[in-house]
């Protein structure tokens, strides 16, 4: 499996979906799973994986495909990768991504743009973002799967530009010690995959209580594949009014209705619910997200890893954290950090950042009273469109680029699992995706109801 992987990479470097390749590494893990092939090998022996950038990887570049992390070889290994090492997984490479994980389309690596492997024309289209890389590498069999990371929609949303699967799990669920921290009460880690037995098999191996990050949930790791029965009978799934916007093209419609009546046809009810604050999401995003990533990036300053400027003569200490940061960062990460530090800067923190953390609270809530009304999960669509085409929108104004988070930011405001899963093709041929948001701590349920999808 190890050597067809490689070869398929060897081949496929036109999608830039692998930025650094390991082989060497790959063989070595393929023959130690060799060795242990048998009744007791463990779970994932010997499957080769890709890993986001994201992830600290020991002794291998982690970038998290910026400039400034440039040389960075971490001293450890992140959980989750260490968790899939101990599971018998092999490592093929990092994958490429967006930088520090902010955008939705691939196009803010300092690798350069990842490409989706589905066209229909001559036009090259986005996997997605910020998990690009992740989501081109399943797509195109270059990997049986990969990690992921999703802070307002990077793992569903490039999962359902791309056709393949891909789950958020509940806020805690999965460490996040040795991940690259963009927006830490948001950023979550998970399998991108081929289907969802696969995403309940790597998510059961990636998960569970971490000592080493404060906010990792102490909960037993339930056997998700056991979970997937197929059967949703007398499950009562809630579609909520709010997410059907203006404007919304009608094959994303079209879909919807489709997800609809293959949940009813398993057995399951469908209700009409209300999320009465989700038109606030996106705006409460856009001011938390940058707040948290502007404090976690503070820490790039040339000193202690990674790129540093070239100083001139007479150069003070302030001269090269102003000259590492303007060279190391690019254009939408330095808008972020301006952004965030604006908004929690002594004068505005009540009017932008607070005023956000009590929406935030707002959305959670309108959840807690739907599942207290006794839905199981939510259906709604991934995004708003198919892939669009690289280029397309870097140039437009970054509002239209945050739009494509509409359907997504919500599950990571309030904490909750989500998954995205392929549900047919749009009228050029292109892969859509349905998203189903579960209930806390859940994802066993949510697998299974994403099955009955499939
Ligand atoms: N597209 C969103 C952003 O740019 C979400 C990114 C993510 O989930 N990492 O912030």
């Amino acid at each position: 499996l190890t050597e067809a992987c490689l070869t398929e990479i060897e081949g496929a470097g036109a999608l830039n979906g692998f930025v650094h390749h390991t082989p060497e590494i790959a063989r070595d893990q393929a023959r130690a799973a060799d060795a242990r092939r048998g009744a007791d090998a463990p779970a994932l022996n010997g499957i080769p994986l890709g890993i986001k950038d994201l992830f600290c990887t020991k002794g291998v570049p982690s970038q998290a495909a910026s400039r400034i992390l440039s040389g960075f070889r971490p001293e450890y290994e992140s959980t989750v990768t260490r968790k899939l090492f101990e599971s018998g997984a092999v490592m093929l490479g990092k994958l490429n991504m967006d930088e520090f994980a902010m955008g939705s389309s691939n196009e803010t690596s300092t690798y350069g743009d990842a490409v989706n492997p589905w066209r229909t024309d001559d036009r090259k289209l986005t996997p997605g973002g910020s998990s690009g890389g992740s989501a081109s590498a399943v797509a195109a069999d270059l990997c049986l799967a990969a990690t992921g990371t999703d802070t307002g929609g990077s793992i569903r949303q490039p999962a359902a530009f791309t056709g393949i699967t891909g789950i958020k799990p509940t806020y805690g669920r999965v460490s996040r010690w040795g991940i690259i921290a963009f927006a830490s009460s948001l950023d979550q880690a998970g399998p991108m995959t081929k289907d969802v037995r696969d995403a309940a098999i790597l998510l059961r191996e990636m998960c569970g209580h971490d000592p080493l990050d404060s906010t990792s949930a102490d909960l037993a790791v339930p056997d998700f594949e056991a979970a997937l029965t197929g059967d949703i009978r007398g499950k009562t799934i809630g579609i909520p009014r709010e997410y059907r916007m203006d404007g919304m093209p009608e094959e994303i419609e079209a879909l919807w209705t489709r997800g609809r009546e293959m949940l009813a046809d398993a057995g399951a009810r469908i209700v009409d619910i209300s999320l009465p604050h989700t038109k606030y999401a996106l705006p409460a995003y856009y001011v938390i997200a940058p707040a948290e990533a502007s404090s976690n990036l503070a820490r790039y300053d040339g000193v202690r890893f990674g790129h540093r400027a070239k100083l001139a003569q007479g150069d003070g200490i302030a001269d090269m954290y102003e000259k590492t940061r303007a060279e190391g960062f690019g254009d939408e990460v330095q808008r972020r950090v301006m952004v965030g530090t604006y908004v929690l800067s002594a004068g505005f923190y009540d009017a932008y950042y607070n005023r956000a953390r009590k929406v935030r609270t707002l959305i959670k809530r309108d959840f807690e009273q739907v599942f207290a009304e006794g839905v199981d999960a939510i259906l709604t669509p991934a995004t708003p469109s198919a892939a669009f085409g690289l280029g397309e929108m870097a140039h437009a104004d970054p509002v239209q680029m945050y739009l494509n988070d509409v359907f997504t930011v919500t599950v990571n405001l309030a904490g909750l699992p989500g998954i995205s899963v392929p549900a047919g093709l749009d009228g050029k041929g292109l892969p859509l995706g349905l998203q189903l948001i579960g209930r806390p701590w859940e994802e066993g349920d949510l697998l299974n109801t994403a099955y009955a999808l499939e």
